[in-house]
């Protein structure tokens, strides 16, 4: 590719309202626009670099035994009336009417439209396992998109379904999928890991999430620094309730509330022990004399903090009480948990005051974790003040300690068990003619999350430096002067031509421009290889190369460039 026929369109301004680097550099370097909120359009670097994730993804896929298909984004509402979801999915499923005023939604998963297809297609358990994949638009109304496509509102999702006779095969599948998960992000050259992961409102028993570890990191991961146990801290196994009250500090504050109290005194004045379940605190939390609600909100945080803004959210001990109200409120059945992060709110009656960085929450089986001035850039150790998965603490394995590490979840599996297939009624007739509902597994992977993941991962001061695998170039040519020059562009052109015939990607900046401008695109970008041409190195009889990543500068002969690179 030649830098005059293309769109690179890099700008040197760190852009306002771009909060974390991947999003910043992608802004900068030319690989998204914003169209509105949550909606980004690709330029042609970032869908180089987005091809490529994809076509790793395909590849762990097809050798995992999964075979690709192409359902709809626009899903009719009767097959989300079967699984119940019609009713319980909340806001983030955007939902609307055709002409005929039928209801639809946006697809933001697919296990609906999957589980509809597989129950008219198949029919006997010979044509079992099936594993179906595809590379689909999803669309979540999430409610503070952020990041650039980190957290979009339209996103790029793999997704995977498989179906089994038995558990036994069930198994296999996961193995196998957990395993083409490994390679995937291996291939990617990302640091990662694999954690135990809650099963939200997709449902089912075993699952895991694939996190890309980063400071940036939206979720909180638990580890044992001396076995691979790892979980995220929503499901993350503490010994028995140890929590006790930090001395609240100054960030613990509620401000700019009449009510103000710090966490402690609320806990303190309404006797709440918070060693019981969320639910449990909120009743006890309460009592019809005092008013004032002290409410640690569990789920969705986003959602409760509009809500909150808003002052939707305001509710009297009683009106709480229901699991009917906390479903309706935070959007996830009761026992279930949906995600939680920064930013949960703490709301006294009418006086609103969202704490940020502040989380607290319960797993299923009503073990706690409490988090406190939870900061982006605060030690993980001080972040983790009130809180029973405590740092330094043994494990629930016997083996190491706890640590923890901030992560981006970019893909995860699920055990569906059979939720969707007995809802949807799909069967097929076993080896005695007997008819047996489907036991199903879901593989999410979130492939335009992938990038801006793999970026934050992957930059330094001056731009991005992607792993080989993912760049959306290999090699970048920089003739000098190649417009004054006849020498340098004939060797530009002839060095375009040797790499290129090896298939190797490469960028040639034949703009005229200044050395330095080039140098910086070149780096902003981060391609791996760049090599400058100029009548002083031709003298010498060598190309300029340097190494992005390791910033080595180096001379190579002409006949030695193209093995050294390949
Ligand atoms: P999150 O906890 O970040 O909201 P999720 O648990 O809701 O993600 P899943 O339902 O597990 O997401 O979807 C599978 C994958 O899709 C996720 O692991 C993630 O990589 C990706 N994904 C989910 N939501 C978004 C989004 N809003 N923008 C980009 N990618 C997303
Ligand atoms: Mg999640
Ligand atoms: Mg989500
Ligand atoms: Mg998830």
């Amino acid at each position: 590719m030649r830098v005059s026929n293309y769109l690179l369109s890099t700008q040197k301004e760190t852009p306002a309202n771009a909060e974390v680097a991947s999003h910043q550099l992608m802004l900068r370097a030319g690989f998204i626009r914003r169209n509105a909120s949550g909606l980004y359009s690709w330029l042609p670097s970032g869908l180089r670099v987005l091809r490529k994730v994809e076509a790793i993804i395909r590849e762990e896929m097809d050798k995992a035994g999964a075979i690709e298909i192409l359902m709809p984004l626009v899903q009719p509402a009767d097959l989300w009336v079967e699984t119940g979801r019609w009713e319980k999915f909340g806001p983030e499923l955007l939902r609307f009417q055709d002409r005929h005023n039928r209801d639809f939604v946006l697809g933001p998963t697919h296990e609906e439209v999957i589980t509809d297809l597989v129950r008219k297609e198949v029919s006997s358990y010979k044509q079992l396992p099936l594993s179906l994949y595809q590379v689909q638009t999803k669309f979540r109304d999430e409610v503070r998109p952020r990041f650039g496509v980190m957290r979009a509102r339209e996103f790029l999702m793999k997704d995977a379904y498989s179906f089994h006779l038995n558990q036994e095969c069930m198994d296999k599948t996961y193995a196998a999928m957990h395993e083409a998960y490994n390679n995937i992000f291996k291939r990617m050259g990302l640091a990662f890991r694999s954690v135990i992961a809650d099963t939200g409102s997709i449902g089912g028993d075993t699952s895991h999430e694939f996190h890309v570890l980063a400071n940036s990191g939206e979720d909180l991961i638990a580890y044992s620094t001396g076995s691979d146990y790892a979980a995220n801290i929503e499901k993350a196994e503490s010994p028995e309730p140890t929590a006790t009250l930090a001395a609240p500090s100054q960030e613990m504050n509620l401000v700019d509330t009449p009510n103000a109290k710090t966490i402690a005194e609320l806990v303190e004045q309404f006797n709440i022990d918070i060693t019981k379940t969320v639910k449990t605190l909120i009743v006890k939390g309460a009592t019809e004399e005092a008013p004032l609600v002290a409410l640690i909100v569990r789920g969705d945080h986003e959602l409760n903090e509009l809500k909150a803004e808003k002052h939707e959210l305001v509710l009297s001990p009683f009106e709480f009480a229901s699991d009917e109200e906390i479903k309706d409120v935070i959007g996830a059945g009761p026992g279930s948990l949906g995600p939680v992060g920064l930013e949960m709110p703490i709301i006294i009656d009418k006086d609103v005051a969202v704490i940020n960085d502040f989380s607290a929450g319960a797993n299923q089986e009503g073990k706690h974790f409490f988090g406190i001035n939870w900061e982006r850039d605060l030690p993980m150790a001080q972040a983790m003040d009130i809180r029973n998965v405590v740092e330094g603490e043994a494990t629930p394995d016997g083996q190491g300690v706890y640590a923890f590490a901030r992560g981006i979840e970019v893909g995860h599996i699920f055990q569906l068990g059979t939720n969707y297939s007995e809802a949807m009624g799909a069967t097929v007739l076993d080896e005695n003619g007997k008819s047996k509902v489907m036991m199903m597994g879901c593989y999410g992977a979130g492939v335009s999350r992938i990038v801006a993941a793999a970026i934050e991962q992957n930059h330094d001061e001056r731009g991005m430096m992607l792993p080989e695998t993912l760049a959306p170039f290999t090699v970048g040519i920089l003739p000098m002067n190649m417009h004054k020059s006849h020498r340098v562009k004939e060797m530009a052109e002839q060095l375009y031509k040797d790499l290129a015939a090896e298939g190797i990607e490469i960028l040639l900046d034949d703009r005229k421009e200044r050395p330095g401008v080039m140098f910086n695109d070149m780096e902003l970008v981060g391609l791996p290889h760049v090599v400058v041409i100029g009548d002083r190195n031709i003298d010498a009889g060598v190309f300029e190369y340097k190494n992005r990543r390791t910033g080595e500068k180096q001379d190579i002969p002409f006949d030695q460039i193209v093995d050294f690179i390949k």
